[in-house]
């Protein structure tokens, strides 16, 4: 069985347990920029000390827009609200 441990939460770095949909010890937040949507996953301690966006730097995400892989900074906006309703999976529920 796999482990998803590659999520975190954004303020002190503790790892956030995710059970399919369902998460364990936090909360996924959706924050708005300008037209960019900042999402991040904060535990249930720091949600309670600080709902806001805090201490947050940009990075470059890279992901496949149609056959080929270009920065989603650089897609143009019907694109980059397409990659905004994109849904991940982990691949052992699929067959
Ligand atoms: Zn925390």
């Amino acid at each position: 069985m796999e482990t998803e441990n590659n999520s975190v939460c954004h303020d002190c770095g503790k790892n956030i347990e995710i059970n399919g949909e369902l998460i364990g010890n936090g909360v996924y937040l959706e924050y708005e920029k300008g037209d960019d949507k900042i999402n991040i996953f904060k535990c249930n301690e720091c949600f309670e000390k600080n709902k806001a966006l805090t201490n947050f730097q940009p990075c470059e995400v890279y992901s496949r827009v149609v056959g080929y892989i270009r920065p989603v900074q650089q897609w143009h906006k019907g694109k980059q609200q397409e990659y905004g309703e994109r849904k991940e999976f982990k691949a052992d529920s699929c067959c």
